[in-house]
């Protein structure tokens, strides 16, 4: 009979550089998503970055939304990879999660604090499922993109690629209207450098506790990059900062960071869960994480 074939791979043959187009680099972008959004869809194929050298990774949940969100997706995917050769993507895979997410997803009980550790860990481990199954031997960077992020500038993989760094996060925001007036305003905090107060914070706490950003009740002074952002024409969008924490809404990662064993933590690891989590595995295993305070990306406004 015949044999399986052996296959060989040299990761040293996959570079990740400031020249990924140059260099022909792999992007796999996953999507966690609930919801199946048009302008989401309009902008990942707007984006400039050749779309032979991107692969497409969904995670959807088992439930109504998820079977709701599916179809609208599937009918997108469909259409793409059968049209101009010039517009599909290398490789889309879609998988459907085995088990429950249970928490609300209207945007204010989602944020509520006390929901908080049950929809982050039902989310890191989405992405970990997503990750886990999607990575590959010829994989360079990993693009984590939500569901929800409408606008970006289509050259959003180049340019965040060109810095060359581990972990890279461009700065969320969200547009909404006041009093009819166009006008932009922080949407992720969980972009953060590390605060004194909240370290002491961490070690007085329970080895279950997770510290979450933006709630009043858990004051951390920490210096978040949604508030960093400087409105200045002129203003430089390759500014960099470092960090500690990043959120995951638009995230660039160096795909031999996620090799090395930086996931997303489900339960608290030093206090912090899911992308913070991971921040903080990625800095473990000595990589720094840098983020673009002045590179705004936008989120849907429910
Ligand atoms: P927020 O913007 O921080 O409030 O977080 P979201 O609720 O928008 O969730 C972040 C991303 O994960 C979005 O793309 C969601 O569609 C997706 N998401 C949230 N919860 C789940 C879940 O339980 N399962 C899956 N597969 N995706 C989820
Ligand atoms: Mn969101």
């Amino acid at each position: 009979g015949s044999r399986p074939p052996i296959r060989h791979f040299q990761l040293n043959n996959v570079t990740t550089t400031g020249d990924p187009i140059g260099n022909e680099e792999r992007v796999l972008i996953l999507t966690p998503m609930v919801k199946f959004y048009q302008e989401y869809w309009d902008n990942l194929l707007k984006l400039s970055y050749p779309h032979e050298l991107i692969e497409l990774g969904f995670i959807l949940p088992k439930d109504r939304n998820g079977a709701i969100a599916l179809k609208k997706l599937d009918a997108a995917v469909k259409k793409v990879q059968s049209g101009p050769k010039k517009n599909r993507f290398k490789g889309v895979t879609i998988m459907r999660q085995d088990f429950d997410s249970t928490v609300s997803q209207v945007e204010k009980e989602r944020h509520a604090l006390k929901a908080q550790t049950e929809r982050r860990a039902a989310m890191a481990r989405a992405r970990n499922s997503l990750l886990f199954t999607t990575i590959g031997t010829e994989t360079a960077w990993v693009l984590w993109l939500d569901a929800d992020m409408v606008e970006t500038p289509h050259s959003l993989i180049q340019d965040l690629a060109s810095h060359n760094r581990p972990v890279i996060v461009p700065n969320c925001f969200q547009r909404y209207k006041e009093n009819g007036v166009d006008a932009i305003r922080p949407y992720d905090y969980n972009s953060w450098a590390e605060s004194d107060i909240a370290l002491d914070m961490a070690k007085k706490m329970g080895p279950d506790d997770v510290i979450y950003e933006g709630y009043t009740d858990m004051p951390t002074y920490r210096p978040l990059m949604a508030m960093i952002y400087k409105e200045n024409p002129g203003t430089d969008i390759h500014e960099e900062m470092e960090l500690d924490g990043v959120g995951g809404t638009a995230l660039l990662v160096k795909a031999d960071v996620h090799r090395d064993g930086a996931m997303f933590p489900p339960f608290s690891f030093y206090h912090l869960i899911e992308t913070e989590g991971f921040a903080k595995m990625a800095k473990r295993l000595q990589y720094k994480l840098y983020g673009l305070p002045n590179y705004l990306v936008y989120h849907y406004n429910e």
